[in-house]
């Protein structure tokens, strides 16, 4: 792809102006989104710049080294749908080694002071009880195996749940199965979920597989990303902060950055221009874009949602998470183990099991996360750890040692827009296309969204190559590109077989054939 001759508006640069050599496309932020971004558009052959305003790659999918163990910016080390997920089909894709190591269990579950742990679905009836698990299956066929009622798919979920006579006096350890996956794996209260976009996340949950956590935690997938698209010549500047989108007559022509070292500011031309800051800080940017009148962004949110409903302006998914070091082990496999009667946390994983390496020699390292249900910062740690003593008992105070105890919101929260809250990747200015965790299609949660978002954008990417008007694009199916011209086959790939889902009957899903392409995890 070559760059057009850029019109670039008077007004837009200023004298004295550094105008670098243009690129074929600007990528807004070193997030897993940005990354992503940017080693496919290297692949079609473009000429990328990436601009991070910190000093490192990986946003909220990264680690640092803290007394020994891996402590994270965001996730907990883990990939949503495991090695059969969107994420590690891209990653597989585009040759980055990695290694997913997928839960060999459902899920295991706290309740009543005992762990139980459930290799297959049917195992959570050994904490339900006979009535509870009668419901649970009843429940299991009106929210998967056909679609929704229309008069049901926006109900909030607990009216759904009600509908159907499940509530928390009456099915308590039920009502919390849903509720604490949705606070765990969501970071989202249950009564903020439509009964669809549950329906659609618990669909695709099933048929992809168990979560998994790859090794060398996160950092060495984001590490990995870097290290590839500066070995073959991206231009990869951190501490670089990006002050405006230019645009010209509704279209891309380059963006304003500082450098954040020496404060000198440049402009770079380029008519494409991928935003993985999400889309309130886009509009920031492009809204002070100087006097192109003719971009009206304001108007072109949409969800993807059926209905399309504008949803400005979009609510982020908050959480706090805590890391402790522990002498013993708590969860005796991979997965995600539930705490369905405590105050706050929802959930916790011991990634450490996956790859020791995750945690000082002899330790374990204990990842908790919760949905911040008040503004009180302060008693929400106190009720974290007070969860912590009633799970770990005594031993809490005498094995375990709390690392970081972080809430995320604001400019660094769970998600920029909650699961099913999301937004179209476009926003009325051509040339400029959004990925990142606000951009998560319906069903795909976390990084699998992300992923799953840069999939959206190659199609709209492929529609601004060939010159034609953008269309929705829906799952595999190939792009109309205009009056006689080629088809080109959707970046999304399809879903796996739904037949997949029955496994979970019996065990997880087996894992996807995995390559250890290189020496994978190599620790930051
Ligand atoms: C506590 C917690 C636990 C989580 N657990 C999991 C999990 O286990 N599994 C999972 O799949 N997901 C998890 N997530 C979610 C996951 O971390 C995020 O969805 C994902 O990392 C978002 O990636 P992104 O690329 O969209 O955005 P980001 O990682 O936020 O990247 C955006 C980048 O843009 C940069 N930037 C912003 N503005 C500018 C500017 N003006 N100029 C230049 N650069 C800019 C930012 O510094 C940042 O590096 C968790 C998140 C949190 C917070």
């Amino acid at each position: 792809m070559v760059s057009k001759p850029l019109g670039l508006q008077a007004a837009a640069l200023m004298k004295n102006d550094l105008v670098n050599q243009p690129y074929d496309v600007v990528v807004i932020g070193a997030g897993l989104g940005g990354l992503l971004s940017a080693a496919h558009c290297l692949q079609r052959g473009m000429r990328v710049a990436v601009l991070e305003r910190l000093a490192h790659c990986g946003g909220r999918f990264t680690a640092k080294t803290f007394q020994g163990a891996q402590v994270s910016t965001g996730a907990v080390h883990m990939l949503p749908f495991g090695s059969n997920g969107v994420l590690a089909g891209m990653l597989r894709r585009l040759a980055v080694p990695h290694y997913v190591h997928d839960a060999e269990v459902f899920a295991s579950f706290f309740v009543h002071g005992r762990q139980y742990v459930c290799r297959s679905l049917l195992g959570v009836a050994a904490f339900l009880g006979a009535r509870q698990f009668t419901r649970f299956l009843m429940l299991g066929p009106a929210l998967l195996a056909r679609r929704l009622p229309a008069s049901e798919r926006d109900l909030p979920f607990p009216a759904w749940l009600e509908k159907h006579h499940v509530t928390p006096d009456r099915s308590p350890e039920l009502y919390a199965f849903f509720e604490r996956i949705s606070h765990f794996a969501l970071s989202v209260p249950l009564e903020q979920m439509s009964a669809r976009e549950v329906a659609e996340t618990t669909k695709n949950m099933f048929r992809y597989g168990p979560p998994g956590v790859v090794e060398g935690g996160c950092a060495a997938v984001t590490g990995e990303l870097e290290r590839r698209l500066r070995e073959q010549g991206v231009d990869l500047r951190l501490r670089h902060d990006v002050l405006r989108i230019l645009t010209s007559d509704g279209e891309v022509t380059g963006i304003r950055v500082r450098d954040k070292a020496t404060g000198v500011e440049c402009v770079l031309q380029t008519p494409l221009v991928i935003s993985n800051i999400g889309p309130n800080a886009t509009m920031r940017l492009i809204a002070g874009a100087a006097g192109d009148q003719s971009t009206d962004v304001s108007s072109t949110f949409a969800t993807f949602s059926d209905s399309g409903a504008s949803r400005s302006p979009l609510r982020e998914a908050v959480g706090l998470k805590t890391h402790v070091l522990s002498e013993r082990s708590l969860i005796p496999h991979k997965g995600i183990m539930y705490c369905l009667d405590t105050e706050r946390i929802a959930g916790i994983v011991q990634p450490s099991n996956c790859d020791a390496r995750l945690a000082p020699p002899g330790k374990h390292l204990l990842i908790t996360h919760q949905v911040m249900r008040s503004d009180d910062v302060e008693q929400e740690r106190a009720l974290a750890v007070a969860d912590l003593r009633r799970i770990i008992g005594p031993a809490f105070e005498r094995d375990c040692r709390i690392l970081t105890m972080s809430q995320y919101r604001g400019e660094w929260p769970v998600n920029r827009a909650q699961q099913g809250g999301d937004f179209a990747p476009e926003i009325g200015v051509r040339g400029l296309y959004l990925v990142g965790d606000a951009i998560k299609p319906s069903g795909y949660l976390m990084v699998e969204g992300v992923a799953q978002s840069v999939n959206q954008m190659l199609d709209l990417l492929d529609q601004f190559d060939q010159r034609t008007a953008p269309q929705k694009v829906g799952q595999g199916q190939t792009v109309p590109v205009g009056n006689g011209k080629p088809m080109c086959v959707s970046h999304v790939p399809p879903k796996p077989r739904a037949a997949r889902a029955l496994y979970w009957l019996f065990a997880p899903p087996p894992p996807a054939k995995q390559e250890r392409l290189q020496t994978p995890g190599k620790m930051p």
